[in-house]
Parts: C-alpha cells; sequence; structure tokens
C-alpha cells in the first residue's frame, strides 16, 4: 500500500479500471451527465494533487519551472506521456499534448473522450495558476488522432479556442 501522505491515501489501480468506469458512466448516466461526472471527477483529484504538490514543494507552483515540474510528475504517475505544446504562465494557459492516456481507446468514437483527463489538468492548473481554469479537448486519441491534445488556462482563453478563434 502506497505511504499515506498530505493528500490522503493513493491508490493504484489497473489501466482497465479507468476504461470500464467510463463505459459503465456512459450506459448508466448517458453520455452528457457521464462527461460531466468524469471532469468533475478528475478536476477534484487533479486539484488534490497539486496541492500535495504544492505542500511536497514548500512554495506556490505559479512560475514556468514550477508549472513543467508538475506536469513531469503527473506523466511519471502514468496518466499519460505528457508534454507542453505552449505554456504561457502569465497568462495562465497552456496547450498539452497528452499521449496513450489511461484507458483511452485508439480510434473509433465520434467524439474526444478525455474528460477524466482534461479534469486533471483542468483542476491542476487551477491550483498551479491560481485562478479558476476549465480544459477542453482540441484532438482525441480516440477519434483517431495521433496524440489528444488538451487546452487548459483561465476560461476566456479556452473559450476563444473552443470557439475556433484562436
Ligand atoms: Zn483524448
Amino acid at each position: 500500500m502506497a505511504p499515506k501522505g498530505r493528500g490522503g491515501r493513493k491508490v493504484v489501480v489497473p489501466e482497465s479500471f479507468f476504461e470500464a468506469l467510463g463505459i459503465r458512466l456512459v450506459k448508466d448516466f448517458g453520455p452528457n451527465a457521464a462527461e460531466s461526472l468524469l471532469y468533475e471527477i478528475g478536476r477534484d483529484a487533479g486539484k488534490a494533487y497539486a496541492r500535495s504538490a504544492v505542500h511536497g514543494l514548500g512554495r506556490e507552483i505559479g512560475t514556468e519551472d514550477g508549472v513543467r515540474t508538475l506536469l513531469r510528475r503527473f506523466g511519471e504517475f502514468g496518466w499519460a506521456q505528457i508534454r507542453f505544446v505552449s505554456l504561457d504562465t502569465p497568462s495562465k494557459f497552456a496547450v498539452v499534448e497528452w499521449r496513450e492516456g489511461v484507458g483511452v481507446p485508439r480510434g473509433g468514437s465520434p467524439v474526444p473522450v478525455c474528460h477524466l483527463g482534461r479534469g486533471l489538468l483542468s483542476g491542476a492548473a487551477e491550483v498551479a495558476f491560481g485562478a479558476p481554469c476549465d480544459a477542453i479537448e482540441t484532438k482525441c486519441q480516440a477519434m483517431g488522432a495521433d496524440h489528444c491534445e488538451i487546452v487548459v488556462g483561465v476560461p476566456d482563453r479556452v473559450s476563444r479556442i473552443a470557439e475556433g478563434a484562436e
């Protein structure tokens, strides 16, 4: 069992757990409710994770270096192979490549499916940037893309991307 840190107990589960969870939520609650449940669960986990990282660092994350360190740690936990396509710390905005995300099928979906991943990033970004954040997925491996791409940051900027203005 993993040690009990400030962020509470951490449990390792097989990847199949996440795919099964997504399928089950869609089946029982429909795609819209499943999407927001996964996103909110992800956000809570992302915030908790970032807060425990802040505690571990002993300082706020809000520098570019701090944000990069946080993302690297996320990758080490096995959520995905993650890298920044762009990072604008002063503007509290980033584009993240999310490759081989946990529980993400390769192709076959008409819509992006990484609601848990986008939630994790938006929750963590909220703590790291110190401002309310949102996240949208602009490419998804489940739709046949080479990798997933998640735009995360302050809602104004993210919604401009969603509307295709940037
Ligand atoms: Zn995806």
